[in-house]
């Protein structure tokens, strides 16, 4: 599944160097799945949506550190495990109960985010 940031969050900064998928953002940062990522112009998500990589879209938060869970892998196929949650100090990076994923899917997704 994926991560979430939650409301304990005291932006920190600490986490966002750490993600290999460029999944996590600041405050009221727009957000792309072609930033850091191989993917550009019209592509398909894995659950079948057309979206635009290259398109800014809304901030999931205003207030706290968030991640774009369409390019959160849990760290899968680069770590042994969410390299956000290693890091917090506050221990806010926790499993999305909206976003659960098998280890496959999050794979997949991995190599769809950095085409391989
Ligand atoms: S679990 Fe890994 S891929 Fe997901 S947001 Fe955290 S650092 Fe990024
Ligand atoms: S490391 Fe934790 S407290 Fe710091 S910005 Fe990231 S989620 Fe927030």
């Amino acid at each position: 599944m994926a991560i979430i940031i939650t409301d304990e969050c005291i932006n920190c900064d600490a986490c966002i160097v750490e993600c290999p998928n460029n999944a996590i953002y600041e405050p009221d940062q727009e957000w792309a799945f072609s930033d850091e990522t191989e993917l550009s112009g019209m592509v398909t998500t894995l659950d079948g949506r057309q979206v635009d990589a290259d398109a800014s879209n809304e901030p999931i938060s205003d207030e706290f550190y968030f991640i774009a869970s369409d390019k959160c892998t849990e760290c899968k196929g680069f770590h042994d495990e969410p390299q956000c949650a290693a890091v917090c100090p506050v221990d806010c990076c926790i499993p999305d109960e909206n976003h659960v994923e098998t280890e496959e899917y999050l794979l997949q997704k991995k190599a769809w985010l950095h085409a391989e």
